[in-house]
């Protein structure tokens, strides 16, 4: 340890909003060079390698094959998929000398796509399943937490190619093994958990989702069946309004009710009552209405796939709501301008005599029969799921919300990518089709910062075994007397020779600091040399998780200590 790089921090670092951000700062683990651009000090690369060793062993199980393709990928490609206009600016693109695109890789599904059509040519060929470990790069509109959300990360990605539907059902089948068996070998909590496809598109997806009260993803998971979602995916079922003879619509003067509690109050009526109005603008700026009861939000990403062509959303301008007609805080379908991207929740369409805005500073519509008021509107499940909703599979069951870190994704792809870049093989019958394809990641560095943000406490880091930089530290308590640290460094060159993975810290400093420094970093059992052990003879030994605290003789100590590996 003495001449680890790790150089550890006293104080908090200020930028670091969650704690394995901050734990593997202070740690000595990663280190900041820009915005979303971090790099892994040794002690931290440790772990990385452990992960991908975790992947490299599940994944040569199931028959995948490792390789690797250039980072920078020709712009062509993007082209051929139609994705250089639709990953939007997360993709870091850049021009070489001889004016032609290039885009640095946010995953790979055009590269490996090109590099086996015209090869695989025949269904005897299928299934390949190929896949890298590597660097992708996104320009994340907030990077941040560390590598949780960085601009340059490392990735494992893969794609399977099948020849039929039933073949690539079989290698996500066989995936959602490998992947559920690499994350509970990384000693993870998670949950799978159903997923919208985003970006990468295609049909059935699920993202592994590592349980942590801190982290950004919010998923769904019913109490009476196996239903589990991410938050951008749980359907919800419509409520339907009880019964109620259709009143007129009746315009009426409601002073200073910008907001749907400051009307509720105002018209003395349930929120439930109201119909609220959400307006979005889309990359290319068109303009995007949501409507929905007012005690409801919006899920943004139903929305946008409500409306074909949209993808990143934002809130819009007032110019752009005005210039349809609209009156930004006193919103509704009614009057607004012929063909204005209006987008109504389910529920929100099977409510009787609401109140929505007129759209005119002060006024509102009461009586408001969305059915019979609103015209020609889409009507699309954009609601967010909220705590208790009933559960969209089953009869009885209700959802619960959680929340963790996304680690890993799977996705059946079909033929989005093998069709439009011409991907076609012979099947049995001699005709061309277009292979059907999976693609799978795994971010490595989020997967140890998920492990940390899971397990930790005050004073630091608690890896589990199979992930720790080292398993086991052995700490010269005083390394300034001789005899301690030959001691230490006897133990030391035993357990090396045990095949334990252990770290000597044979540093001149205080045993406090040692110890917390120990703490801090987690090394899952520590293991002191002393006064005591020159005296007698015994060996204390620490468990990180537990604080166990056992002392052994020298003669069973070597045992005691795997004992207590095993068991972690
Ligand atoms: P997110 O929704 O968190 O932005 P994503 O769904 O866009 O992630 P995928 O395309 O599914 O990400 O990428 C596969 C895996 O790569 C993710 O499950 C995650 O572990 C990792 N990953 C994605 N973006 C980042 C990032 N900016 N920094 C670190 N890891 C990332
Ligand atoms: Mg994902």
């Amino acid at each position: 340890m003495s001449r680890l790089y790790a150089p550890t921090l006293k104080e908090d670092p200020a930028e670091a909003e969650l704690a394995s951000h901050r734990l593997l700062l202070r740690a000595g683990m990663i280190r900041r060079e820009a915005s979303g651009l971090y790099s892994y000090l040794p002690l931290a690369w440790r772990s990385i390698r452990k992960i991908e060793d975790i992947i490299r062993d599940e994944m040569e199980a199931i028959g995948a094959q490792e390789m690797e393709v250039p980072i920078l990928t020709d712009g062509e490609l993007w082209q051929q998929s139609g994705r250089w206009n639709d990953y939007g600016p997360e993709l870091m693109r850049l021009t070489d000398r001889h004016d032609r695109s290039f885009a640095l890789g946010p995953t790979h599904e055009e590269t490996f796509t090109d590099l086996v059509r015209g090869e695989l040519k025949s269904y005897r060929q299928l299934p390949v399943t190929l896949y890298q470990i590597q660097d992708k790069f996104r320009d994340e509109r907030r990077p941040r937490f560390g590598v949780m959300r960085s601009r340059e990360f490392i990735m494992k990605d893969l794609y399977s190619f099948d020849k039929d539907v039933e073949g690539m059902n079989e290698s996500y089948r066989k995936m959602y093994v490998a992947y559920s068996n690499i994350f509970t070998r990384c000693g993870l909590d998670f949950r799978a958990v159903e997923a919208d496809s985003g970006a990468i598109g295609g049909g059935h997806s699920e993202e592994f989702t590592v349980l942590a009260p801190e982290g950004e993803s919010r998923i769904a998971c019913c109490d009476a069946c196996s239903y589990a979602a991410s938050d951008e995916k749980a359907a919800l079922r419509p409520i339907d309004a009880p019964d109620e003879a259709e009143l007129p619509l009746e315009k009426v003067a409601t002073p200073h009710t910008s907001t749907i509690a400051l009307l509720a109050e105002y018209l003395k009526i349930p929120v439930e009552k109201t119909i609220k109005a959400v307006a979005y603008q889309t990359e290319d700026d068109t303009l995007i209405l949501a409507f929905l009861r007012g005690d409801h939000e919006v899920n943004e990403i139903k929305l946008a796939n409500a409306v074909p062509g949209a993808r990143e959303l934002r809130m819009a301008d007032e110019d752009a709501i005005r210039a349809v007609g609209g009156c930004p805080g006193f919103m509704s379908p009614i009057g607004i301008k012929e063909g204005t991207h209006i987008v109504v929740d389910e529920t929100a369409m099977r409510m009787h005599n609401a109140v929505s805005g007129a759209n005119e500073a002060d006024f509102h519509y009461m009586n408001v029969n969305p059915k019979r008021d609103f015209g020609a509107v889409t009507v699309a499940d954009i609601r967010l799921v909220e705590e208790g909703d009933a559960c969209p599979v089953c009869e009885q069951g209700h959802l619960h919300i959680g929340r963790g870190i996304e680690a890993g994704q799977i996705f059946a792809l079909g033929t989005k990518y093998s069709e439009a870049m011409g991907a076609t093989f012979l099947d049995e019958a001699g005709k061309a089709q277009p292979m059907q394809m999976g693609c799978y990641g795994i971010g490595v560095g989020r997967t140890m910062a998920a492990a940390i943000e899971q397990n930790h406490d005050e004073h630091g880091i608690i890896w589990p075994r199979a992930i720790a930089p080292y398993e086991v530290v052995v700490v010269a308590v005083n390394a300034k007397v001789e005899e301690q640290l030959a001691y230490a460094e006897e133990i030391y060159e035993e357990l090396r020779a045990a095949g334990v993975d252990v770290l000597l810290d044979d540093r001149r400093e205080r045993a406090g600091v040692k110890f917390n420094d120990c703490d801090l970093i987690g090394y899952p059992v520590r293991i002191a040399i002393g006064p005591k052990t020159i005296e007698n003879g015994s060996i204390e030994v620490k468990v990180r998780r537990t604080g166990e605290l056992v002392n052994f003789a020298r003669d069973t100590y070597l045992k005691g200590v795997q004992d207590m590996l095993a068991a972690l």
